[in-house]
């Protein structure tokens, strides 16, 4: 495989953190796209409780706040991102409502049932878009929600090149039927289904990296590990230009049965 074909996961942590840090959004999606999503978890109240899973620095989950009575818990990895996103809220003067912790997602400490809504953009394929329904179906109460954004192909078939691409980075990408009835086999009734619109790849996700990678390049000059992965980026970029058609991402909401 050529460098420029080489999974996210072959980059050391730091260097991904130090760069998606200085972005709004570390995946693809839009404040328009999560309220659309959020109009199909039913109603919350001020005791309503939600939780963010693999939320970075925030960008949906503060969206979702402005948006929501109740609180919420937004969880990541990188004690970072959780750094930023807590600034975040009190910027927007939701630190009342909305506190970020550091935490994995397939150890989350969460008690059963205690969530309304449990939410995750970009984020379930971390510990596998199957995995993640079944683990966390605990933590959300009977007849609560479970809203996903997780990448799926649109055709039952595609060219080769944008195949093998993203076998390589996330074999359990799978077309959108597969992805209900593994929703539905999890124990939700699959409520809604939609595919993201090209801009949150193009407008809120690849344009603000543009100057974001100029930066990192110069910030980190000399560094072939980061020019390396500046150039996997850029490469990923071209990839959806050419094979938009085939693969997007997609939100599935779900009902806890
Ligand atoms: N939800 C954010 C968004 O849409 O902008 C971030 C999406 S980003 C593509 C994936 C996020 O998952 C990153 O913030 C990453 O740090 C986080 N992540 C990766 N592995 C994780 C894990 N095991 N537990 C919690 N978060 C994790």
């Amino acid at each position: 495989m050529s460098d420029e074909n080489k999974s996210i996961h072959a980059f050391d942590f730091n260097l991904i953190c130090e760069y998606f840090l200085t972005l709004e959004r570390q995946g693809p999606g839009s404040p328009e796209v999560t309220l659309k999503a959020l109009g199909f978890t039913g109603t919350l109240t001020n005791t309503s409780r939600i939780a963010d899973i693999g939320c970075g620095t925030g960008g949906q989950t503060m969206v979702l706040a402005q948006h929501t009575p109740g609180s919420i818990t937004g969880v990541d990895l990188f004690p970072s991102f959780i750094d930023q996103f807590n600034l975040n809220a009190e910027k927007l003067n939701l630190q009342k409502r909305v506190k970020g912790i550091v935490g994995s997602m397939d150890n989350l400490p969460f008690r059963k049932e205690e969530f309304d809504l449990l939410w995750s953009e970009g984020a379930i394929y971390n510990i596998g878009f199957e995995r993640g329904l079944n683990e966390w179906r605990k933590f959300i109460k009977t007849g609560g929600y479970i809203a996903v954004s997780e990448v799926s192909w649109f055709t039952g078939e595609r060219p080769a090149e944008i195949h093998n691409f993203w076998e390589d980075a996330y074999p359990e990408i799978d077309t959108i039927p597969n992805k209900v009835a593994q929703m539905q086999k999890a124990g939700y009734i699959p409520v809604a289904t939609f595919v993201l619109p090209e801009n949150c790849w193009t407008e809120h996700f690849y344009a603000p990296q543009e100057a974001a990678q100029e930066l990192f390049l110069k910030r980190q000059a000399g560094n072939k590990n980061a020019e390396e992965f500046i150039a996997n980026q850029r490469h990923e970029t071209r990839l959806y230009q050419k094979y938009k058609a085939y693969y997007g991402y997609v939100f599935y909401i779900g009902m806890k049965m």
